[in-house]
């Protein structure tokens, strides 16, 4: 993409880089929190299961043993009383023959739904040492985990343990685990963001470097603060090439500003020259025509080497300002008054809306020839009786003089170029001109400290804005 429409592309947040590598590392961290979790919440229940069935069984063969040293009764006493120190609702405790009758059974009054099945009583009855089994109590909803075990001959120990706590701790790490986890989503989002914003403020700046100097800003270089290694890379990189291109346009300008300044001399001896067959008489027809050409000619060329060299030395700040107070107001109405001849044979009446009183401290010879080029400007490309408007306004700490048409406007793509020396316009060949008139204008400006720019619609016109320091030293400006 050409440099000049970076800042005219039109972004949504998706389009950033930043985004995208928040939205990744969001991605990445939920990815892994979840994988974590569900690896925790394996092991977890696993490791839970297998110490609960390992206890069930190791009260199998405690018990098993307790019946053959003790007998059936005073293993019904030490089940009712272990039942009971449980809690009704933990556990319970049922002694069945392989026929399914129920020899002995603890408090039942919490459970429901605890009968052995067939399928499980064959198991036990074709030499299964034990089962076990997972059922829901009817009574609570909770789960139970029930072993069945062989204890004697014809004998069968059930024991049942709610899972009830176990349901509540694992529920609790679900909730915990799935409300913390959109808060450390949020938390690793704006980490990220964070940190791809920092990353991403290097490429940014080289970029607002590149968009300033798209526009002419040739002296513009990119602060190299510590952004890590490959952002300072580029940053060097960037002012390197910068330097480079820098060094080029200005040794190209110092080969301009020779050839005219060498030209001048010569030139003014031929203009001489020519002026002398003319003046002297007696010579042909044709050759003083040819005379009278080439004092033409040599006006010309001497016009493009002396602004030329003018706008050297305004851009290098070697030129010459005689700066005083300068009433807007009058400096304009000078200038009007100048190509007011011009403005009548086009039928184009000027408007201007310029307050007294509005004083800026400038040469007031090189601001006249500024707004002298912009109004040349506004009336050459101007059609026949569309009129001129002046204005003149206070902004903040600066005067700023507007000078509007209604002419053809100047094409988007040649905005940026008319202020380089010796551009013309494709549209404006038919008209006389040097390409030089803006640059003079922008030269003499920026030796003011001042700012010029245009806002112009191709087909409706073009509005030039010169913007120049207000003169603070005797508070003569309007408030
Ligand atoms: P010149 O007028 O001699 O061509 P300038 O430096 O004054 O050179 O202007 C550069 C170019 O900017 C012109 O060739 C023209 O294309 C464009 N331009 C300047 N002023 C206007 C204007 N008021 N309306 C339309 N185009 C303009």
């Amino acid at each position: 993409m050409p440099l000049k429409k970076l800042n005219k592309f039109r972004y949504t947040l998706r389009d950033t880089m930043a985004f995208r590598l928040t939205l990744w590392s969001a991605g990445i961290f939920t990815v892994s929190a979840l994988g974590i979790f569900f690896i925790l919440y394996f092991i977890t229940t696993s490791i839970l299961s297998k110490h609960q069935d390992q206890a069930l069984f190791n009260e199998i063969s405690e018990y098993s043993s307790f019946l053959s040293l003790k007998g059936l009764e005073t293993l019904g006493t030490a089940l009712t009383l272990e039942a009971e120190s449980e809690g009704v609702g933990k556990c319970f405790f049922r002694i069945i023959s392989l026929q399914g009758e129920v020899i002995f059974s603890s408090n039942m009054s919490a459970w429901d739904n605890m009968g052995i099945s067939d399928n499980t009583l064959e198991k036990l009855q074709n030499g299964a040492d034990y089962l076990f089994e997972t059922k829901i109590n009817a009574a609570s909803g909770h789960k139970v985990r029930v072993l069945y075990g062989i204890i004697g001959s014809d004998k069968v120990l059930q024991i049942g343990e709610s899972l009830e706590d176990y349901e509540l701790f694992i529920a609790l790490f679900r909730n915990i685990f799935f409300i913390l986890m959109p808060v450390m989503i949020i938390l690793a989002a704006l980490a990220g963001w964070f940190m791809a914003k920092r990353a991403m403020h290097g490429v940014l700046e080289v970029t607002r470097t590149a968009v300033k100097i798209s526009k002419g800003a040739f002296e513009q270089r990119v602060y190299a603060k510590t952004k890590g290694y490959e952002i300072e890379q580029l940053v060097m990189a960037f002012n390197a090439m910068l330097d480079y291109i820098d060094k080029l346009v200005s040794g190209m300008k110092d080969v301009t500003d020779n050839i005219a300044h060498d030209l001048r001399t010569p030139l003014t001896r031929m203009r001489g020259n020519a002026e002398m067959i003319l003046s002297d008489g007696g010579h042909s027809p044709e050759s003083e025509n040819i005379a009278g050409n080439t004092i033409e000619e040599c006006d010309r060329l001497l016009e493009m080497i002396n602004t030329i060299l003018d706008i050297s030395e305004a851009e290098t700040g070697i030129m010459k300002l005689n700066k005083d107070s300068v009433d807007i107001s009058s400096l304009i109405y000078k200038v009007v008054d100048i190509y007011k001849y011009v403005a009548e044979e086009k039928k184009i009446i000027f408007h201007i809306n310029v307050p007294d009183r509005l004083y800026v401290y400038a040469d007031s010879i090189r601001i006249s020839q500024a707004l002298a080029n912009l109004l040349d400007n506004a009336l050459k490309y101007s059609f026949k009786e569309k009129d001129v408007y002046f204005n003149a306004f206070q902004k903040d700490n600066q005067i700023c003089i507007s000078i509007k048409d209604s002419g053809p406007g100047i094409p988007e793509k040649e905005l940026s170029r008319i202020w380089d020396r010796l551009y013309r316009g494709d549209q404006s060949r038919s008209q006389k001109g040097l390409g030089l008139g803006l640059s003079l204008v922008k030269a003499i400006v920026k030796a003011h400290n001042g700012r010029v720019f245009v806002l112009s619609t191709e087909g409706k016109g073009s509005e030039f804005t010169i913007c120049l320091p207000l003169d603070k030293r005797d508070k003569k400006t309007a408030s």
